[in-house]
């Protein structure tokens, strides 16, 4: 199969081939010729999949083809992410595939001045993608006419909603006509995803696919178990005695993360932070330099890395393992793209060995152990709680409201999928996460039994304006 024979107009087949793709993927082969068939949409793809592509095309060639309507220009087509990082690579994407055709598009979140962003809707836009958060403002300031949108797309859904955007996105669609074309995308179908679905989506053509890579499967991981005040340590080892020259590296909280740069630096090691408490400005450039090679570690929390894309990046390490099991799969499928063989380390201390165990539950297998020589941890050490909220050291006690996870915790009944091969097309629901793993503030209902599913936490705050 060819992007010609899925129905793509010559200029669009030639940005696609001048960008290096010559076979489109799985999602691509469904998802092009549905959207372009004008229908609504409702898709089953992660990260990786090419799922951006796979809708990025055919809206191109379907604005392109209809032309403009006469008189001013209105945004024709909305794309809303979850994250400033997802919406600036779907731009990109955008951009990148767009250039051969007469379209316009422009990027609006938070966190920058809201005045450029006014000066270029001003100009006429035909495809805007944005975060809910700040197209809110938009609409709020009068700013942005939707009323003439005639494609919606809802990119990482479940996402969005995981992170409390459900308001802001039913407040979107009261302002969008009635008449227009909705793709949904999402890696996951809880309940709250199918009641979106419903009441948005007319007679969606339906498509799924499994990840492209099927991460868990072609990623080396391994675990190095060490005591939690060695970490830095051996993270700092690792780097140097393997010559790794690109690592991105996760910490569960922000506080954590500025403090391993801090660190790294120290032992000479080049590293920047990203997550919610960065400017968009500092965001921006970590994330460029960490692409261009000149940074050689890019500590980030989940939240902020969520979208991130990097072509080849050979190292992730789980600093800190995640408190949801399945950040885990997200975290390494950032490496081993397209392809390449990445490597995932996980340095594990005692606190997390539940974490660990609700991870290779969830990916269906035991990950190799590896103690690394100068850094056995203590066969006696004993678990402590695990702070989840940023700006608080940790271990601790309880108390005061902190957010903590107990380290007999543990949070099976995650049916979340994953890879291709464990991967469940329908029902799933989101592990509870019991904390905050960017620094926001998460309400838990009721305190998950076992065995049990529960209602998605909800993340307040954080949000991409
Ligand atoms: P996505 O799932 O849209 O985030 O895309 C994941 C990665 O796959 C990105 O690095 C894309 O540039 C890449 N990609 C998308 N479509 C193709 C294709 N047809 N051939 C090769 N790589 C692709």
């Amino acid at each position: 199969m060819t992007f010609n024979e899925l129905g793509l107009s010559e200029a669009i087949v030639r940005a696609v081939t001048e960008h290096g793709y010559t076979i489109p993927t799985p999602i691509q082969v469904q998802a092009i010729p549905a959207v372009l068939a004008g229908g609504d949409l409702l898709a089953g793809a992660q990260t990786g999949t090419g799922k951006t592509a796979g809708f990025t095309l055919p809206i191109l060639q379907r604005l392109s083809s209809t032309g403009m309507r006469p008189g001013a220009r209105h945004v024709r087509a909305l794309i809303l992410t979850p994250t400033r990082e997802l919406a600036a690579q779907v731009e990109e994407s955008v951009r990148t595939y767009g250039k051969h055709v007469k379209l316009s598009s422009a990027v609006i979140f938070g966190g920058v001045n809201i005045n450029p962003q006014i000066d270029r809707l001003r100009g006429g836009i035909d495809i805007l993608v944005a975060t809910p958060g700040r197209l809110l403002d938009h609409m709020q300031q009068n700013t942005i006419d939707l009323s003439k949108v005639e494609i919606l797309v809802l990119d990482e859904a479940d996402r969005m909603l995981d992170m409390g955007f459900i308001k802001d996105i039913r407040r979107v669609l009261k302002a969008l006509p009635p008449k227009r074309q909705n793709l949904l995308f999402s890696a996951t179908f809880s309940d709250e995803i199918k009641t979106l679905a419903d009441g948005l989506l007319n007679a969606p053509a339906m498509i799924e696919v499994a990840r492209r890579n099927s991460t868990v499967e072609i990623i080396a991981q391994k675990v190095h178990p060490v005591d939690r005040d060695k970490k830095h340590p051996l993270l700092s080892n690792l780097i140097k005695s393997n010559g790794w020259s690109q690592v991105l590296v996760f910490t569960r909280t922000k506080h954590g993360a500025n403090k391993l740069v801090e660190q790294l630096g120290h032992d000479g090691i080049s590293g920047m932070a990203i997550h919610g408490n960065k400017s968009q400005a500092a965001r921006t450039r970590a994330l460029a330099e960490f692409k261009d090679g000149s940074l050689q570690v890019l500590v980030a929390t989940d939240i902020a890395a969520r979208g991130i894309d990097i072509d080849q990046l050979p190292h992730v390490v789980n600093y800190d393992l995640p408190n949801i099991p399945e950040d885990y799969v997200h975290r390494i499928g950032r490496t081993g793209r397209a392809g390449a063989t990445g490597e995932a380390v996980s340095l594990v201390c005692v606190d997390e060995h539940d974490m660990l165990k609700d991870i290779e539950r969830l990916i269906k297998r035991t990950l190799p152990r590896e103690v690394v020589a100068g850094f056995e941890p203590d066969p006696n050490a004993r678990a402590q709680p695990i702070q989840l909220r940023s700006g608080q050291g940790r271990p601790g006690g309880g108390g005061g409201g902190r957010s903590t996870r107990a380290p007999s915790r543990s949070t099976s009944g995650s049916s979340r999928a994953t890879s291709g091969a464990s991967r469940a097309s329908n029902g799933n629901s989101r592990a509870p996460s019991g904390g905050d793993v960017d620094g926001n503030r998460i309400e838990r209902a009721a305190p998950p039994s076992p065995g049990t599913r529960s209602a998605p936490a909800r993340r307040s705050g954080g949000r991409g304006r």
